[in-house]
């Protein structure tokens, strides 16, 4: 589990970066706004703590920006107001959960795990591009309304391509996400081609059009255009 600290208190995220790596977290920490909507928006967390009072731009605003950008990373605020406006607002730009500064490390590894556990999408809601659908709770995929059996690797790639559909991902953030890391990134890389053709052979391979994309360079793509 990846997680991105937001704040410029270099003490407090020296406290925070220690307890969550001694529960099994990988942290990252961005010191200011910029930095951290440049970090979020590469899509590689499985969380943010956000802190509202930031250089450059503030968590409202990083918050505003991602959402607008169609992230939906689950994002957890550090204010240091416990003003109701204050929540209010952060919960209303898509925050997921909130914590007034001071707060007790148990209660942030509480909140963290409560809004890491929350499915971004809704469990019930199927993801779907074009003709393809996957329905994460019954673990099924069709397309074109036929199921598709896959392993649960495939399955694992196939929903994390779902859920940032769109995007280009890079083969180590796919390897970061779908493989956590095992693999170091020369055999993994190799490895993420492999599972990408495996997933083209039964996703794509017989219809008219192609859904996984090779971005040359960079990685790859789930969309229904060239
Ligand atoms: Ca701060």
């Amino acid at each position: 589990m990846k997680i991105l600290i937001v704040e410029d208190e270099t003490r407090l995220v020296d406290v925070l970066r220690q307890g969550l790596k001694e529960h099994g977290f990988t942290v990252e920490q961005a010191g200011n706004g910029s930095e951290g909507l440049e970090a979020i928006l590469s899509g590689s967390y499985d969380a943010v703590v956000l802190d509202v009072m930031l250089p450059e731009r503030d968590g409202f605003d990083v918050l505003k920006q991602i959402r607008k950008a169609g992230n939906i990373v689950p994002v957890l605020m550090l204010t240091a107001r416990s003003g109701v406006d204050d929540r209010v607002r952060g919960l209303d730009l898509g925050a997921d959960d909130y914590l007034p500064k001071p707060f007790e490390f148990k209660e942030l590894l509480a909140r963290l795990r409560a809004i890491t556990r929350r499915p971004a999408v809704e469990p019930q809601d199927l993801l779907r591009v074009a003709d393809l659908e996957m329905d994460p709770r019954r673990h099924e995929v069709r397309r074109a309304g036929k199921l598709v059996d896959l392993s649960a690797r495939e399955f694992a790639l196939l929903e994390y391509l779902l859920r940032r559909k769109g995007l280009v991902l890079t083969r180590a953030m796919i390897l970061d996400h779908v493989w956590a890391s095992t693999y170091d990134y020369d055999g993994g890389s190799n490895l993420v081609e492999v599972y990408v053709n495996f997933l083209r052979k039964k996703v794509d391979a017989g219809h008219p059009v192609k859904l996984i994309h090779t971005v040359r360079g960079s990685g790859y793509v789930l969309r229904e255009q060239a």
